[in-house]
């Protein structure tokens, strides 16, 4: 017995209409569904990126702090710089990016260290003090007590500058007060 009952639809993806074979169908054709389908993946692909942008946006600052690897736009916005010019040091052997998967991440010592100062060997930190503020070492002995070898070795441990003026070398009272003088509690 055939059924005279005609299912009509009007395809969700042409619009025009046409006679289902099921009532759940919402295409005219196989090629309408897979144009039909397509464009929900797309829609779901922009839903998508658009729900991770805010969700990049929403992650607080302190939660990129903590992070072993961050992505270049967690970077651009933990330094406030454009991804632009992460890319442009990447270019330039500045920043290293490292592939993980499909993904592109930068590892967070490697963003700390663009901040670090330069080594202090470069440039040697000279400490200028008056010989007036100084000991010889024979006034260091004789104060405090101490043989010449304690002393040296006091000099070298606590790394004491020393500073030579003809035969004599001297050292600044304070450091040498701070350390022997019995009055201050040692650190
Ligand atoms: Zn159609």
């Amino acid at each position: 017995m055939s059924s005279n009952l005609r299912i009509i639809r009007i395809c969700e993806q042409c619009g025009i209409e046409f006679e289902a074979r099921k009532t759940t169908s919402k295409t005219c054709s196989d090629d309408c569904a897979k144009r039909a389908y397509k464009a929900r993946k797309r829609a779901e692909k922009v839903e998508g990126s658009n729900k991770q942008v805010e969700r990049i946006k929403a992650k607080p600052i302190e939660d990129l702090k903590a992070q072993v690897y961050l992505t270049v736009d967690e970077t651009a916005r933990l330094i406030r710089i454009s991804r632009r010019t992460l890319y442009r040091m990447n270019e330039r052997g500045e920043l290293r990016f490292v592939k993980l998967g499909r993904r592109t991440v930068i590892p967070r010592l490697d963003i700390d260290r663009l901040f670090e100062q330069p080594k202090s060997v470069s440039r040697p930190m000279t400490v200028v003090i008056q010989l007036s503020d100084c000991y010889t070492m024979k006034e260091v002995i004789q104060k405090y007590g101490i043989s010449e070898k304690a002393l040296h070795n006091l000099i070298r441990r606590n790394e004491i500058p020393k500073q030579y003026n003809g035969i004599y070398a001297y050292v600044p009272k304070f450091r040498i007060d701070q350390l022997l003088s019995p009055t201050v509690t040692p650190s």
